[in-house]
Protein backbone atom coordinates (compact mmCIF):
# COMPACT_ATOMS: atom_id res chain seq x y z
CA UNK A 1 0.00 0.00 0.00
CA UNK A 2 1.13 3.86 -0.64
CA UNK A 3 1.09 5.93 1.77
CA UNK A 4 -0.80 9.31 1.22
CA UNK A 5 0.86 12.22 -0.79
CA UNK A 6 1.20 13.77 2.58
CA UNK A 7 3.24 11.25 4.32
CA UNK A 8 4.91 10.56 1.05
CA UNK A 9 6.49 14.08 1.08
CA UNK A 10 6.97 14.06 4.51
CA UNK A 11 9.89 11.02 3.69
CA UNK A 12 11.30 12.45 1.03
CA UNK A 13 11.95 15.85 2.70
CA UNK A 14 13.09 13.68 5.50
CA UNK A 15 15.66 11.69 2.92
CA UNK A 16 16.55 15.09 1.52
CA UNK A 17 17.67 16.22 4.93
CA UNK A 18 19.76 12.79 5.47
CA UNK A 19 21.46 13.69 2.17
CA UNK A 20 21.89 17.29 2.80
CA UNK A 21 23.79 16.53 6.04
CA UNK A 22 26.06 13.62 4.89
CA UNK A 23 26.99 16.19 1.89
CA UNK A 24 27.62 19.22 4.70
CA UNK A 25 29.69 16.56 7.18
CA UNK A 26 31.98 15.78 4.04
CA UNK A 27 32.06 18.80 2.74
CA UNK A 28 30.04 18.61 -0.56
CA UNK A 29 27.19 20.81 -2.06
CA UNK A 30 23.95 19.38 -1.70
CA UNK A 31 22.79 19.81 -5.01
CA UNK A 32 25.78 17.37 -6.16
CA UNK A 33 23.57 14.43 -5.02
CA UNK A 34 20.42 13.59 -6.81
CA UNK A 35 17.16 11.67 -5.25
CA UNK A 36 16.15 8.82 -7.72
CA UNK A 37 12.74 7.32 -6.32
CA UNK A 38 12.84 3.95 -6.82
CA UNK A 39 8.95 3.10 -8.13
CA UNK A 40 9.36 -0.49 -8.69
CA UNK A 41 6.57 -2.96 -8.16
CA UNK A 42 4.36 0.14 -6.70
CA UNK A 43 1.33 1.69 -8.52
CA UNK A 44 2.00 4.47 -11.40
CA UNK A 45 1.11 6.81 -8.41
CA UNK A 46 4.20 6.64 -6.79
CA UNK A 47 5.87 8.03 -9.74
CA UNK A 48 3.19 10.97 -9.88
CA UNK A 49 3.95 11.49 -5.81
CA UNK A 50 8.05 11.77 -6.86
CA UNK A 51 7.33 14.39 -9.88
CA UNK A 52 4.78 16.29 -7.90
CA UNK A 53 7.21 16.66 -4.95
CA UNK A 54 9.84 18.19 -7.44
CA UNK A 55 12.12 15.01 -8.24
CA UNK A 56 13.20 14.79 -11.66
CA UNK A 57 13.62 11.16 -11.99
CA UNK A 58 12.06 7.79 -11.32
CA UNK A 59 13.57 4.22 -11.22
CA UNK A 60 12.49 0.81 -12.24
CA UNK A 61 14.06 -2.46 -12.60
CA UNK A 62 11.95 -4.05 -15.39
CA UNK A 63 11.32 -3.04 -18.58
CA UNK A 64 8.05 -4.04 -19.23
CA UNK A 65 6.54 -2.70 -15.87
CA UNK A 66 8.14 0.83 -16.55
CA UNK A 67 6.45 1.15 -20.79
CA UNK A 68 3.74 0.24 -19.47
CA UNK A 69 3.64 3.02 -16.26
CA UNK A 70 5.21 5.82 -18.04
CA UNK A 71 2.32 5.01 -20.73
CA UNK A 72 -0.46 5.47 -17.95
CA UNK A 73 0.77 9.00 -17.03
CA UNK A 74 1.67 12.89 -17.99
CA UNK A 75 3.77 13.65 -15.39
CA UNK A 76 7.06 15.22 -15.93
CA UNK A 77 9.96 12.65 -15.28
CA UNK A 78 12.92 11.38 -16.85
CA UNK A 79 12.50 6.88 -16.23
CA UNK A 80 15.57 5.33 -15.79
CA UNK A 81 16.67 1.66 -15.29
CA UNK A 82 18.24 0.16 -12.62
CA UNK A 83 17.62 -3.47 -13.23
CA UNK A 84 19.05 -6.12 -14.99
CA UNK A 85 18.70 -5.97 -18.92
CA UNK A 86 18.46 -8.71 -21.34
CA UNK A 87 20.02 -8.35 -24.35
CA UNK A 88 16.39 -9.15 -26.47
CA UNK A 89 14.91 -5.87 -24.84
CA UNK A 90 17.60 -3.69 -25.28
CA UNK A 91 15.61 -1.80 -28.18
CA UNK A 92 12.36 -1.45 -26.23
CA UNK A 93 14.65 0.21 -23.29
CA UNK A 94 16.54 2.18 -25.64
CA UNK A 95 12.91 3.37 -26.58
CA UNK A 96 11.37 3.75 -23.46
CA UNK A 97 13.77 5.15 -21.16
CA UNK A 98 15.75 8.17 -20.77
CA UNK A 99 18.98 6.48 -19.20
CA UNK A 100 20.39 2.72 -18.52
CA UNK A 101 22.00 2.35 -15.47
CA UNK A 102 22.83 -1.14 -15.83
CA UNK A 103 24.92 -1.84 -18.48
CA UNK A 104 27.39 -4.65 -18.05
CA UNK A 105 28.69 -6.22 -20.91
CA UNK A 106 30.02 -5.60 -24.66
CA UNK A 107 26.96 -7.77 -25.89
CA UNK A 108 23.98 -5.31 -24.23
CA UNK A 109 26.53 -2.36 -25.52
CA UNK A 110 26.12 -3.65 -28.97
CA UNK A 111 22.32 -3.85 -28.70
CA UNK A 112 21.70 -0.96 -27.01
CA UNK A 113 23.44 0.91 -29.49
CA UNK A 114 22.35 -0.47 -32.86
CA UNK A 115 18.74 0.08 -30.97
CA UNK A 116 19.37 3.59 -30.19
CA UNK A 117 20.87 4.12 -33.42
CA UNK A 118 17.13 2.85 -35.21
CA UNK A 119 15.03 5.46 -32.72
CA UNK A 120 17.41 8.33 -33.91
CA UNK A 121 18.51 9.10 -30.38
CA UNK A 122 21.29 9.10 -28.14
CA UNK A 123 20.83 7.22 -24.99
CA UNK A 124 22.71 8.27 -21.85
CA UNK A 125 23.92 5.06 -19.92
CA UNK A 126 25.55 3.99 -16.77
CA UNK A 127 28.08 0.94 -16.51
CA UNK A 128 27.10 -1.18 -13.97
CA UNK A 129 30.00 -2.81 -11.93
CA UNK A 130 29.99 -5.27 -9.09
CA UNK A 131 32.35 -3.10 -7.32
CA UNK A 132 31.64 -5.97 -3.93
CA UNK A 133 32.83 -8.38 -5.79
CA UNK A 134 29.31 -10.04 -4.74
CA UNK A 135 28.81 -13.52 -6.48
CA UNK A 136 25.16 -12.64 -6.48
CA UNK A 137 24.91 -9.59 -8.54
CA UNK A 138 24.97 -8.31 -11.91
CA UNK A 139 27.75 -6.05 -13.23
CA UNK A 140 31.06 -5.91 -14.86
CA UNK A 141 34.32 -7.54 -12.69
CA UNK A 142 36.59 -4.63 -11.40
CA UNK A 143 39.28 -5.89 -13.71
CA UNK A 144 37.24 -6.14 -16.85
CA UNK A 145 35.53 -2.62 -16.10
CA UNK A 146 38.08 -0.23 -17.93
CA UNK A 147 37.63 -2.53 -20.82
CA UNK A 148 34.21 -2.13 -21.07
CA UNK A 149 34.22 1.64 -20.48
CA UNK A 150 36.58 2.46 -23.36
CA UNK A 151 34.41 0.35 -25.24
CA UNK A 152 30.97 2.58 -24.76
CA UNK A 153 32.78 5.48 -24.74
CA UNK A 154 32.98 4.34 -28.73
CA UNK A 155 29.58 4.13 -29.27
CA UNK A 156 28.03 7.11 -31.57
CA UNK A 157 24.71 6.80 -30.06
CA UNK A 158 25.35 6.31 -26.29
CA UNK A 159 26.65 8.77 -23.71
CA UNK A 160 28.68 7.58 -20.84
CA UNK A 161 27.59 9.37 -18.11
CA UNK A 162 29.35 7.75 -15.36
CA UNK A 163 28.99 4.47 -13.33
CA UNK A 164 26.59 2.60 -10.88
CA UNK A 165 27.11 -0.10 -8.60
CA UNK A 166 25.07 -2.18 -5.62
CA UNK A 167 26.64 -2.96 -2.75
CA UNK A 168 26.32 -6.59 -1.37
CA UNK A 169 23.92 -7.96 1.07
CA UNK A 170 24.41 -10.48 3.48
CA UNK A 171 26.34 -11.21 7.26
CA UNK A 172 25.63 -8.64 10.20
CA UNK A 173 24.94 -4.94 9.59
CA UNK A 174 28.74 -4.01 10.70
CA UNK A 175 29.96 -6.83 7.93
CA UNK A 176 27.07 -5.12 5.56
CA UNK A 177 28.07 -1.54 6.31
CA UNK A 178 31.44 -2.69 5.81
CA UNK A 179 31.24 -4.31 2.41
CA UNK A 180 29.03 -1.19 1.61
CA UNK A 181 31.81 1.36 2.38
CA UNK A 182 34.41 -0.91 0.28
CA UNK A 183 32.23 -1.01 -2.76
CA UNK A 184 31.53 2.67 -2.86
CA UNK A 185 35.44 3.14 -2.38
CA UNK A 186 36.30 1.25 -4.95
CA UNK A 187 33.99 2.34 -7.78
CA UNK A 188 34.76 5.85 -6.28
CA UNK A 189 38.21 5.00 -6.85
CA UNK A 190 37.45 3.40 -10.39
CA UNK A 191 36.35 6.50 -11.97
CA UNK A 192 38.37 8.54 -10.75
CA UNK A 193 41.19 6.42 -12.50
CA UNK A 194 39.12 6.21 -15.07
CA UNK A 195 37.72 9.75 -15.81
CA UNK A 196 41.91 10.96 -15.43
CA UNK A 197 43.65 8.25 -18.17
CA UNK A 198 40.44 8.96 -20.38
CA UNK A 199 40.17 12.37 -19.76
CA UNK A 200 36.09 12.16 -19.51
CA UNK A 201 34.10 13.23 -16.57
CA UNK A 202 32.36 9.87 -16.38
CA UNK A 203 30.55 12.10 -13.59
CA UNK A 204 27.72 10.19 -12.27
CA UNK A 205 28.40 7.70 -9.18
CA UNK A 206 24.92 6.29 -9.00
CA UNK A 207 25.48 4.37 -5.22
CA UNK A 208 23.53 4.28 -2.15
CA UNK A 209 19.86 2.76 -1.55
CA UNK A 210 17.37 3.23 1.35
CA UNK A 211 20.21 1.24 4.03
CA UNK A 212 23.29 2.70 2.55
CA UNK A 213 22.66 6.35 1.18
CA UNK A 214 24.97 8.45 3.76
CA UNK A 215 28.04 5.60 3.44
CA UNK A 216 27.29 6.59 -0.15
CA UNK A 217 27.35 10.11 -0.50
CA UNK A 218 30.51 10.23 1.98
CA UNK A 219 32.20 8.71 -0.61
CA UNK A 220 31.15 10.34 -3.53
CA UNK A 221 27.58 9.20 -4.64
CA UNK A 222 26.18 11.69 -7.45
CA UNK A 223 22.68 9.37 -7.06
CA UNK A 224 21.19 8.03 -4.29
CA UNK A 225 18.43 4.98 -5.72
CA UNK A 226 15.13 5.02 -2.61
CA UNK A 227 12.66 3.04 -3.01
CA UNK A 228 11.67 1.66 0.56
CA UNK A 229 12.15 4.65 2.43
CA UNK A 230 9.91 6.82 0.26
CA UNK A 231 7.41 4.06 -0.89
CA UNK A 232 7.44 1.61 2.48
CA UNK A 233 7.41 -2.47 1.77
CA UNK A 234 7.48 -3.68 -1.85
CA UNK A 235 4.49 -6.10 -2.46
CA UNK A 236 5.48 -9.78 -2.97
CA UNK A 237 5.02 -10.89 -5.99
CA UNK A 238 2.35 -13.87 -6.01
CA UNK A 239 3.76 -17.36 -6.20
CA UNK A 240 4.64 -19.28 -9.63
C1 LIG B 1 15.10 -1.83 -5.66
C2 LIG B 1 16.36 -1.13 -5.98
C3 LIG B 1 16.75 0.03 -5.28
C4 LIG B 1 15.95 0.61 -4.12
O1 LIG B 1 16.09 -0.18 -3.00
P1 LIG B 1 15.50 0.27 -1.57
O2 LIG B 1 16.24 -0.55 -0.61
O3 LIG B 1 14.04 -0.02 -1.62
O4 LIG B 1 15.76 1.73 -1.41
C5 LIG B 1 17.92 0.66 -5.66
N1 LIG B 1 18.67 0.19 -6.68
C6 LIG B 1 18.34 -0.91 -7.38
C7 LIG B 1 19.21 -1.36 -8.50
C8 LIG B 1 17.17 -1.59 -7.06
O5 LIG B 1 16.85 -2.69 -7.78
Amino acid sequence: MLPSYEEFSRRAAAIQALIADACAGAGRRHDEVELLAVTKMHPVAAAEYAARYGLRAVGENRVQEGVEKRARTTAALRWELIGHLQSNKAKLAAQHFDRVQSVDSEKLLNHLDRAAADAGKVLPILVQINAGNDPAKFGADLAEAPALVELALTKTSLRVDGLMTIAPLGGTDAETAAHAERTFANLRTLRDELAARLGVPLRELSMGMTGDLLAAVKAGSTLVRVGTALFGSREKPPAG
